[in-house]
């Protein structure tokens, strides 16, 4: 059984609440681990450390936060497979997906490894006579990051190396069903010689959030996860006087027009279904088929789940692994059954895939002739069930899109170019796919839905990150006029 420890000021420190928490290997139903549950006290430690750090690394020069960055991206690649490992260990993903989230989150250290461009400030010579003006950005002091099961070595990399190059210290509190990733990253951290208290991660439930909410010396708070704690986190740590951002959960569209390559639209429809069993929050979980694509989509699509291998990630033969707990395999299951009592048609129902042992496995769903009324198409399920929702034309698409409450991603599949224009105007969602299905930014981009999908105004890294962990500072400045200087500048002189 591993023990899971905090890491505060640079070493490990085993949880004092008392309370602790289970890690279970979805792949097998078996507990692995324990994690302990931080109290408001050893919160308040770890952000003492971050504060204490602050003092030195917020004047620590560009080139300095830079190299570091440099040493712990190479670390990060370096130890990719390991940090897989632990993902499909905690997480059930299957290895390869695993690989692509290191990558994915290798993407946002290597644009905060750049980050003295963004940083430069602008300048106004002679704004008035003798009068310049120049901004800057400086950082915030601690900030803390609260972060989902489902991107366990992403996520936290969102956050983490845009904040610290930007100049602040970092209180990191992930998810307490996968932590072992995120905490094998944070010693990666330490290896890469950033100081002690830089980076600090406290595991934990409500009680350490509410504590970094509450806390006087964290100045700003990001979070990702389900849209309700999003809201509370976002009302929560505003209400504190902090700057908020909190990503929330989706329900994200894809609306396939009749001129769409259906071979294209079936397997980004499959794999962006089903990939990590649904547990994306760019996860694409309706197609919107317009007018007749939708008996050959419905078919091509079933046709590919038939061929899907559903095991343990370990296993290289696997497509998708287990879901993250029974109860929410339960519950997404309990979604199939709920549809197709309201009227949807079943055609493929993944409760009758079979599984030896006790992981949390479910197999993949396709419910088709769901409408907007039904639970299936308005609740956010998360796991492997996919609806389609039959429109008579565009205009009925884009409509579905812009009344759903969540607006995170959006994808349209065509070969009309100016429809897919008009798509990216229409969409109502933070992030459009063209033929591409999970229309993830890449680094230098910033990553952040609409409605409540997000909560505050900055989306999360890029550009918008550094804004976010940044507050700017414009210095006016006036000197005397150089023919009256006491240091002889060679000017002219009346005599
Ligand atoms: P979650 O909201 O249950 O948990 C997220 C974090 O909040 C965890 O660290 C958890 O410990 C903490 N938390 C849980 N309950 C809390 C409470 N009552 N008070 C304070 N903190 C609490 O989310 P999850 O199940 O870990 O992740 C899945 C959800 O995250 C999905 O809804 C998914 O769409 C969303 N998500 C969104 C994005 C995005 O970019 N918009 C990305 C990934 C995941």
């Amino acid at each position: 059984m591993q023990e899971i420890h905090h890491l505060i000021d640079g070493r490990p420190v085993a949880g004092a609440s008392g309370r602790t928490s289970a890690v279970y290997n979805p792949a097998t139903g078996q507990q692995t681990g324990e994690v302990p549950l931080a109290s408001a006290d050893e919160v308040d430690a770890a952000v003492a450390s971050a504060r204490a750090a602050f003092e030195d690394w917020g004047a620590t020069s560009i080139a300095r936060r830079t190299a570091l960055m440099f040493a712990f991206r190479n670390l990060v690649v370096d130890n990719a497979d390991e940090i897989a490992t632990r993902l499909t260990a905690e997480h059930g993903k299957v290895h390869s997906d695993a690989r692509g989230e290191v990558a994915r989150a290798v993407e946002n250290i290597e644009f905060a490894c750049g980050l003295a461009e963004h940083l430069k400030g602008s300048h106004n010579e002679a704004a008035s006579t003798g009068v310049d003006v120049y901004s800057v950005r400086r950082p915030l002091g601690v900030v803390a990051g609260i972060t989902p099961f489902n991107f366990p070595a992403m996520v936290p990399l969102w956050m983490v190396p845009n904040a610290v190059v930007c100049g602040n210290t970092f209180v990191l509190k992930p998810s307490e069903r996968d932590p072992s990733a995120p905490l094998f990253i944070a010693e990666l951290f330490g290896e890469a010689g950033f100081p002690p208290g830089v980076l600090n991660v406290v595991h934990g439930d409500k009680v350490a959030v509410d504590r970094l909410l509450a806390h006087p010396d964290v100045k700003a708070a990001g979070f990702v996860g389900s849209t309700p704690i999003a809201r509370y986190v976002y009302a929560t740590g505003t209400a504190h006087g902090k700057r908020v951002q909190a990503l929330g959960g989706a329900k994200n569209h894809m609306v396939v027009l009749p001129d769409a390559d259906i071979e294209l639209a079936a397997d980004s429809a499959v794999s962006a279904a089903y990939g990590s069993a649904g547990e994306r929050c760019m996860a694409i979980s309706v197609v919107a088929a317009v007018g007749d694509v939708a008996d050959p989509l419905v078919e091509a699509i079933k046709v590919r789940m038939e061929k899907l291998v559903i095991g343990d990630g370990t296993d290289p033969a696997s497509d998708m692994g287990p879901l993250i707990t029974a109860e929410h395999r339960d519950r997404v299951a309990g979604y199939v059954g709920g549809a197709a009592d309201q009227g949807a048609t079943v055609v493929v129902d993944g409760r009758r895939a079979r599984f030896d042992g006790g992981g949390f496995f479910l197999g993949v769903s396709l419910l088709d002739h769901v409408t907007p009324a039904m639970d299936a198409y308005r609740d956010e399920i998360f796991g492997p069930v996919l609806c389609v929702v039959r429109c008579d034309t565009y205009g009925e698409a884009v409509g579905l899109i812009a009344d759903n409450p969540w607006g995170n991603g959006a994808a349209i599949f065509t070969r009309d170019g100016g429809a897919a224009r008009q798509f990216q105007e229409d969409a109502d969602a933070g992030m459009v796919g063209i033929n591409v299905p999970i229309p993830v930014p890449v680094g230098y981009h910033s990553f952040g839905g609409w409605k409540d999908s997000l909560f505050g105004d900055t989306t999360m890294y890029g550009p918008e990150g550094i804004r976010f962990y940044t507050r700017p500072k414009v210095i006016t400045s006036r000197w005397p006029d150089p023919a009256t200087s006491a240091v002889d500048l060679g000017f002219p002189t009346n005599e």
